[in-house]
């Protein structure tokens, strides 16, 4: 069943014109990173914030940065230092030899903020981060719409970084809980790149590639759902599963490898699937 379910992926990829690629927080375990979703894994990696009762929507929320700027950057600024020194994991490099060597048109769908599609090598034009990115900071206040690239492995936190403008302090340009102040108009342009190459193909020229999301806020899950084309689910907790799917249930680099393999079988070694 699930070698069938790789060659009906392997098939499906080959013949699509466009891939969409939309991850969330499960393609990154492979590279090591943590989920850190949900109160349980919040807590586990930060057990001094669990002391103090402080839960993950405390923290990742946009007031505070002006609450507990201390706790919010012990939060950020470690996740920060952890995306930019760990390397995104082979599966990765298997979609981006999957777009040059089949010749597809592809789109990146993602709710990680790790910058890990960018850093892998894929086109920054052809990203969606649909909450934003920790690579970007922006005033906690909203003072002014300037957003600063930051590119520093070992920045060091011990100073927290501050607002050329009002003095206060700097955040990551993320979309948090309960934000007023998060810029979005960085995310608003990679939508509308997005929504431009969706008008440029059928539904059925284009195979979406699910990979890792989750369902407890199900956004990347619901907008594969109406877009109406064959979709690919990797996923160790399929859930329940919209008719046509082809599910896999295994973590992302196990999964991409097995359907590289596929891909790659002679054409008269491959099964029949009508
Ligand atoms: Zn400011």
């Amino acid at each position: 069943m699930e070698r069938n379910n790789m060659l009906q992926a392997a098939q499906l990829i080959n013949s699509a014109k466009c891939i969409i690629i939309a991850a969330g927080a499960g393609m990154g375990i492979d590279s090591g990173l943590p989920d850190f979703r949900g109160n349980k894994g919040f807590w586990r990696c930060y057990p001094e914030l669990e002391s103090e009762q402080l839960s993950f929507s405390d923290i990742a929320s946009g007031t505070a940065f002006i609450e507990h700027p201390n706790k919010a950057w012990q939060f950020y600024g470690h996740r920060y230092s952890l995306y930019k020194n760990t390397n995104p994991h082979h599966g990765f490099k298997i979609l981006l030899n999957w777009i040059s060597d089949l010749n597809k048109d592809y789109y990146v769908y993602t709710t990680n903020v790790d910058g890990h599609f960018q850093k892998a090598g894929f086109d920054a034009d052809k990203i969606m981060e649909v909450h934003g990115s920790i690579n970007y900071w922006q005033c906690s206040l909203a003072c002014n719409d300037s957003l600063l690239e930051v590119d520093e492995p070992h920045y060091d936190f011990s100073t927290l970084p501050q607002c050329p403008c009002c003095q206060r302090y700097l955040r990551p340009n993320i979309k948090m809980f309960n934000d007023p102040y998060w810029l979005s108009q960085r995310t608003f342009a990679q939508k509308s790149g997005y929504r431009r190459l969706l008008m440029r193909y059928q539904a059925d020229e284009i195979v979406v590639i699910e990979i890792g999301a989750g369902q407890h806020i199900p956004t990347i899950r619901r907008e594969v759902e109406v877009l109406g084309s064959p979709v690919i689910r990797i996923n160790p907790e399929l859930g329940p599963l919209p008719r046509g799917y082809i599910a896999i249930e295994q973590g992302a680099l196990e999964a991409l490898c097995a359907i590289d393999s596929a891909l790659s079988l002679p054409k008269e070694n491959k099964p029949c699937l009508c």
